[in-house]
């Protein structure tokens, strides 16, 4: 396995696209670490797909180099690079067996007969296919190609990485739990460098120990899960994850205070210097996750209009609005909820954002 470092990559599908300054990448600088486990997450359109071909060899990028270790592979193909890489559909051969699909990669590589077997049979087990083994391919059902098409990817154990583009789109929902660990448990047993894109949060966060998260051609965010959740680093970071994910509210600062939709609110001690430092002109937002919302009696909070409670089972989401800004809480099943409320923020929980980016405001930051 290898280290795959990405260096000033840039991508515009067109030379007319780059003239205009249309690129689908916009400048991404990263490492993704020997044996990692990567998730790419981020909304349709923002560059997941061409930055994964753009490191499997698929797509040459306008700008910048990929090095696998040392080696500057940025013109090599996809076979130069010794790379598995697994699509949203399935890449199979109908004619063979699922065995002799599975066994494929590996007599490409002419693996002994005696180990191709054993690993065969290991990945039918772990792909719970087992007495499918010497079925036609061309008689399953989607899914189960689909799953052919990971137990291809992930056979080979000699290649430099496995990337995986939304590999579960036609998994069946009930399936996707069971191949999702299987791939962690397999990550785990062989310290694969695996990259995996998706636009789904939960998919990423429980496949991915790091997940790099991308809007509009960039990297806004390389985190763990807990990182994601407690400091997102862009507002759309807070936005994306989470269910329904953070709050996002344009405010003024003036004297250790936010003028939010009009109302004053006390901003804790530490902001005082990060608020000081904020250039003139600039977008400032607060951001507060619904989990750290509550609400109080009139009169000891910011006074919010009710719009509409969603009982989600184990708590409630309580839309809310203060002024014209669409706010949300998440409160306990139990709680009773007044026809008349203001809401409260933890103060532990606040984000400062500075034209979208976070502020650091631990003390002395400033
Ligand atoms: P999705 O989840 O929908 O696949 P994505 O995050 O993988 O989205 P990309 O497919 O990498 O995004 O697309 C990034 C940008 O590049 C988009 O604006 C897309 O329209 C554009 N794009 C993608 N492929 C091409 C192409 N072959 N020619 C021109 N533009 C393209």
């Amino acid at each position: 396995m290898a280290r795959i470092s990405l260096d000033h990559l840039r991508h515009a599908y067109t030379p007319g696209l780059a003239e205009a300054g249309i690129y689908a990448l916009r400048e991404v600088d990263h490492v993704f670490e020997d044996g990692g486990a990567y998730a790419l997450l981020g909304p349709s359109g923002c560059g997941k797909t061409t930055l994964l071909n753009i490191m499997s060899g698929l797509l040459t990028p306008s700008e910048g180099h990929v090095r696998f270790d040392e080696t500057d592979v940025t013109m090599l193909s996809p076979e130069a690079r010794n790379i598995a890489q697994v699509f949203q559909f399935p890449v199979i051969y109908d004619t063979m067996t699922v065995a002799e699909n599975l066994a494929f990669p590996l007599k490409n590589r002419r693996v002994p007969k005696d180990e191709i077997q054993r690993r065969v049979a290991d990945m039918l087990g772990r792909l719970g296919m087992t007495q499918k083994g010497k079925r036609k391919a061309r008689g399953l059902t989607a899914d189960e190609k689909q799953k052919i098409s990971l137990g291809r990817g992930l056979i080979r154990s000699d290649v430099a990485a496995i990337l995986f583009d939304e590999p579960l789109t036609v998994i069946d929902p009930h399936m996707k739990w069971q191949l999702r660990s299987e791939l962690k448990a397999l990550h785990k047993e062989f310290a694969m460098t695996m990259v995996y894109v998706t636009h789904d949060q939960t998919e990423a966060l429980t496949f991915a120990d790091k997940v790099v998260v991308m809007y509009e051609g960039e990297v806004v965010q390389i985190g763990t899960p807990e990182e994601l959740f407690e400091r997102p680093q862009h507002t759309f970071v807070g936005y994306f994850i989470g269910s329904p994910g953070m709050n996002v509210l344009p405010c003024a600062l003036e004297s250790g205070e936010a003028v939010v939709s009009g109302q004053r609110l006390r901003l804790p001690a530490h902001f005082g210097p990060a608020g000081g430092q904020m250039a003139q002109g600039r977008r400032i937002e607060l951001g507060i996750r619904p989990e750290f919302v509550s609400l109080v009696p009139r009169g000891e909070g910011l006074p919010v209009t009710i719009e509409r409670v969603e009982d989600v089972g184990s708590e409630k989401i309580v839309r809310a609005r203060l002024g014209d800004l669409p706010v949300s809480a998440i409160v306990k099943e139990d709680a009773s909820l007044p026809a008349e409320a203001d809401i409260a923020f933890a103060p532990h929980a606040l984000n400062l954002y500075s034209d979208s980016r976070l502020v650091d405001t631990t003390p002395g930051a400033a």
